[in-house]
């Protein structure tokens, strides 16, 4: 049953741990998701004083619209000059700040879940162990090792 809006439904549960939307909330999210697009795609970057305020870009930003899906130059507060769709600068901020901030916040899986850290394989995981995996880490990057 959805926490959000008490749909009862029924669903595998590998595809919940992906992806733990109900099917009549992830309606209501890609609906508002299309709005919030058709609205990007009108509304210039000086509207939105964040976008304003990094922009580096040569383009007058009057004219350029956050939708659009070009790159464009912007200037972080750190320093750092991506070059980015409008969009995805307003959605994620700068990829070299969050780069930085990633490494930082890394969850490891021995932290997040010692449960299955206990059920690690000693030998068959090669370098890797439960302090040096993510927890959700994707399985390419570990089945090479022998499973
Ligand atoms: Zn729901
Ligand atoms: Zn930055």
């Amino acid at each position: 049953m959805c926490p959000e809006c008490a749909l009862q439904f029924t669903e595998q549960v590998y595809l919940m741990v992906q992806n733990p939307d109900c099917p009549a909330c992830r309606e209501v999210a890609s609906a508002a998701w299309k709005e919030r697009w058709a609205r990007l795609k009108v509304t210039s970057i000086s509207e939105i004083p964040e976008l304003a305020a990094a922009w580096a870009d040569d383009a007058d930003p009057r004219t350029v619209m956050v939708g659009d899906f070009g790159m464009r130059k912007f200037r972080c507060s750190a320093g750092h000059m991506p070059r980015i769709s409008p969009s995805r600068f307003l959605d994620a901020g700068c990829p070299h700040c969050r780069g930085v901030r990633s490494q930082e916040n890394k969850q490891w899986l021995a932290d997040i879940s010692p449960e299955l850290a206990k059920q690690w394989h000693p030998t068959r995981n090669g370098r890797y162990t439960p302090a040096n995996v993510v927890w959700d880490s994707k399985p390419g990057s570990v089945d090479r090792v022998g499973w």
